[in-house]
């Protein structure tokens, strides 16, 4: 980012335009938004100008630019159509240390203007920083689609009400009752009237009044999927951008906590296999010690939270404290790494169940599984956390009758841009993976869906075996 957005004061500043054609005009017309007094030097105006500097709303001096003209001016614009006048101007103000325009001519520029997008006192500001104004248009246009026109009617209204509602509120309610009203109000296009408005925000704030309870803090578990944030649901990125707290642990992707709300406090309880850096109880006091203080928590989970996240202890003793709990599911490691892999899970020639089953060992040791079950014909085998038992898990599997060259493909951070996929024969797979120095999160996939990934494998990464 070579160019810092900034938005600067206009008020009692001065801004010099230098130029009086009509890229000086259209500048001025922008710059007319704000309370900046703006001084033109140019020998000649455009109509609009001239009026403007007869009716005494800019003030004008008809002569050439010199380099003395350049001194008090919050900002400075070259906006004529010679180049040498442009970078004398440009000359002058990096001297003083004036933020400079010079309108086509980026490298003479220490300060270049965005595309801007208004509602009220809303503005959004885009730039590519000159490398590809287009895309800053079009970035614009969609913005422009995105953002209802009541929004700036909302704002100078809402503005009205801020000094009351602080006075009426708890401080750690006044940031939620204005998201709910904004939120509800968003949902509805922002089509009311001022008069409506008003009413809406006065009615909200007696609900919310001193009499009310103060309304309690929530714990929602929120499925996070694979890996891939694309693949979160419109629902978990709500949580996530409304969270206080997020509690997070180690299969949490880095990227989907960059999609946590900027000031929510992030809280690493990393598991790891057979070393719970937290201990669920401990995990547990967190979530409702600040959902009790009236806080949004997120319990961020991989995957789905019910799908051997452990999502169910997770809120029960929440839900036993009498608090609000919420749950968001999310795409499990078997949906995101099959579909990644270009693995069909089910398939009329070859699957017609799926079986989810945890490789993980009981703490005595053993890997008590149905493997009868899990060895069944026509089924898909998806084994989690089996990574460290694959020799073992494998050898059972024939023991109870699937052929020793039965498919299997072991899928390594799967939807990520690093994902591998080693595939095999249950025969042959511990080696492979051995060999590919797999290290997880990793998948196992056990049954013959996995040779229908020769043609449906769309996202190989060079990384990939097979
Ligand atoms: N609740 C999670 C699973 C947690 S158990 C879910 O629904 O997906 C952790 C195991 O999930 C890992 O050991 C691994 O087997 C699997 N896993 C999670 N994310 C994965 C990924 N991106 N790629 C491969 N396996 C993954």
């Amino acid at each position: 980012m070579q160019y810092f957005p900034v938005f600067l004061d206009m008020a009692s500043a001065k801004v010099l335009i230098v130029g009086g054609g009509v890229v000086a005009e259209r500048k001025w017309r922008l710059l007319a938004k704000t309370p900046a007094r703006v001084e033109i030097i140019a020998p000649e105006l455009t109509a609009a100008l001239r009026e403007a500097a007869d009716t005494g709303v800019i003030d004008w001096q008809a002569r050439a630019f010199v380099a003395t003209d350049v001194g008090d001016q919050r900002l400075v614009i070259a906006a004529t159509a010679d180049p040498e006048v442009n970078h004398a101007v440009a000359h002058a103000a990096r001297r003083a240390s004036i933020p400079v325009n010079v309108v086509d001519d980026r490298a003479a520029c220490t300060a270049i203007t965005p595309a801007i997008v208004e509602r009220g006192e809303l503005v959004v500001a885009i730039s590519s920083q000159g490398a590809m104004p287009v895309l800053a248009r079009r970035v614009r246009e969609r913005i422009e689609q995105a953002l209802p026109q009541g929004l700036g009617a909302f704002i100078a209204t809402a503005g009205r009400y801020r000094d009351s509602v602080r006075a009426q509120l708890a401080p750690e309610r006044v940031r939620g009752f204005w998201e709910r009203l904004v939120d509800g109000l968003w949902r509805e296009g922002f089509a009311e009237s001022d008069a409506r408005l008003a009413q809406r925000i006065d009615a909200a704030l007696e609900r919310s009044g001193d009499g009310a309870a103060t309304p309690p803090g929530r714990v929602t578990l929120v499925g996070g999927g694979p890996g891939d944030p694309g693949l979160l649901t419109l629902r978990a990125l709500r949580r996530l951008q409304d969270a206080d707290v997020v509690l997070f642990d180690r299969l949490v992707n880095q990227a989907l906590l960059d999609l946590v709300r900027r000031d929510a406090e992030r809280i690493h309880v990393g598991k790891r296999r057979d070393r719970h850096t937290v201990p669920q109880s401990d995990i547990n006091a967190l979530m409702i010690e600040h959902a009790r203080a009236g806080k949004q928590v997120v319990r961020l989970k991989g995957g789905d939270p019910f799908i051997f996240g452990r999502g169910g202890e997770e809120i029960a003793d929440v839900a036993a404290a009498g608090l609000q709990v919420e749950v968001v599911p999310g795409i499990t490691a078997a949906a995101g790494c099959a579909a990644y892999a270009g693995i069909p899970l089910t398939h009329r020639d070859h699957a017609q169940s799926c079986m989810l089953v945890t490789g993980h060992r009981k703490a005595n040791g053993v890997l008590d599984l149905p493997w009868a079950a899990m060895a069944a014909p026509q089924q898909t085998l998806v084994v989690y956390m089996g990574l460290a038992t694959l020799g073992e898990l494998s050898q059972r599997l024939i023991e109870h009758g699937l052929a020793p060259d039965h498919p299997c493909a072991m899928v390594e951070a799967g939807t990520l841009q690093t994902q591998r996929v080693v595939t095999g024969t249950l025969a042959t797979i511990q080696q492979s993976v051995t060999v590919a120095e797999l290290t997880g999160p990793a998948l196992l996939i056990v049954g013959t869906v996995v040779t229908l990934r020769q043609d449906l494998a769309w996202f190989d990464q060079a990384g990939s075996t097979a």
